[in-house]
């Protein structure tokens, strides 16, 4: 109360913009958006339970959100997901990629907006709390999906670490950024097909210190979900490490994402291994799974 207050005043002394529209923050809730702009930026209500797409509602609907709201067989994930061979657990997704929220996810990759960035962790942070299905105690490790080395040295901000280090901060899950690297170049995303998209992902991770992933659960966080081409290719490297469970948390999923994926790479020696990985978790000793992995 307080603190809302001071708020108030300083906000009449020194009025900020908001980092959309730019007009003055008066009384928001948000330090970097205005309330017009805050509630155009709308989390989520139903989604898949496992890739996070939302569910139909209303009208007008895509092909795509039709497909989901038809789908019949299982309540929990929609019929791509049912289709798809992914190694990711579930995806929460905050919000929709359009409109305001494409226009702010936009802004916080410039590190000029840095601090909408933060604050766009936090409302992910209270979405987050209010859900019954985000158990944060199940997680060993929060990990943003990683930079490239050459681009991270050149750059140094990450939009995914700010959103990260906001939820490890809220939850108390220790994050990570040096178990998950990128261990290839991959070119800007932004004017390819989904498909190029996946292709040009794939492989692109490695696990650096597999000992520190065997058995553990991931968090993953990006800031974008375009095709789920990354948080699938980061998931499958971690899976294949013997990670338990691997899931994701993205503030904007576009509409596309969760179409069927491609099949899984020919990498048959790395795939077994994670079959393998797996099925230890069930059965076999630690003696066991070293002669069946040598
Ligand atoms: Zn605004
Ligand atoms: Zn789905």
């Amino acid at each position: 109360m307080l603190f809302q207050g001071w708020r108030q005043y300083l906000d009449l002394v020194f009025p900020r913009s908001c980092s959309l529209c730019r007009r003055p923050i008066v009384g928001s809730r948000s330090p970097t958006l205005c309330g017009h702009c805050q509630q155009r930026i709308k989390p989520i209500v139903h989604s898949c339970r496992k890739c996070g797409a939302p569910k139909a509602s209303g009208e007008q609907q895509s092909e795509f959100e039709t497909d989901i709201g038809k789908s019949k067989s299982s309540k929990r994930s929609c019929r791509f997901c049912q289709k798809q061979d992914w190694d990711i657990n579930r995806v929460f997704a905050y919000t929709v990629y359009s409109g305001s929220s494409a226009h702010a996810a936009r802004l916080c990759k410039d590190s000029m907006h840095e601090s909408l960035a933060r604050s766009l962790a936090d409302s992910i942070g209270e979405w987050l709390d209010q859900r019954d299905d985000f158990l944060p105690i199940c997680y060993d490790y929060i990990i943003p999906i990683p930079q490239h080395w050459f681009r991270r040295l050149m750059f140094r901000y990450h939009p995914a670490s700010v959103f990260a280090m906001g939820l490890a901060g809220r939850f108390g899950i220790p994050m990570n950024e040096s178990y998950l690297k990128r261990s290839r170049w991959t070119t800007k995303q932004g004017l390819k097909t989904i498909s190029e998209r996946r292709e040009s992902i794939r492989d692109a991770f490695a696990v650096s210190n597999p000992k520190k992933i065997e058995y553990r659960s991931v968090l993953l966080v990006d800031d974008v979900m375009t095709s789920g081409g990354t948080l699938a290719d980061a998931a499958r490297a971690l899976k294949a490490a013997g990670a338990r469970q691997v899931d994701a948390v993205v503030f904007a999923r576009g509409i596309s994402a969760g179409k069927p994926q491609p099949p899984s790479p020919p990498n048959e020696s790395r795939m077994q291994k994670a079959h393998v990985l797996h099925s230890y978790q069930s059965s076999a000793t630690a003696e066991e799974l070293r002669r069946r992995l040598h």
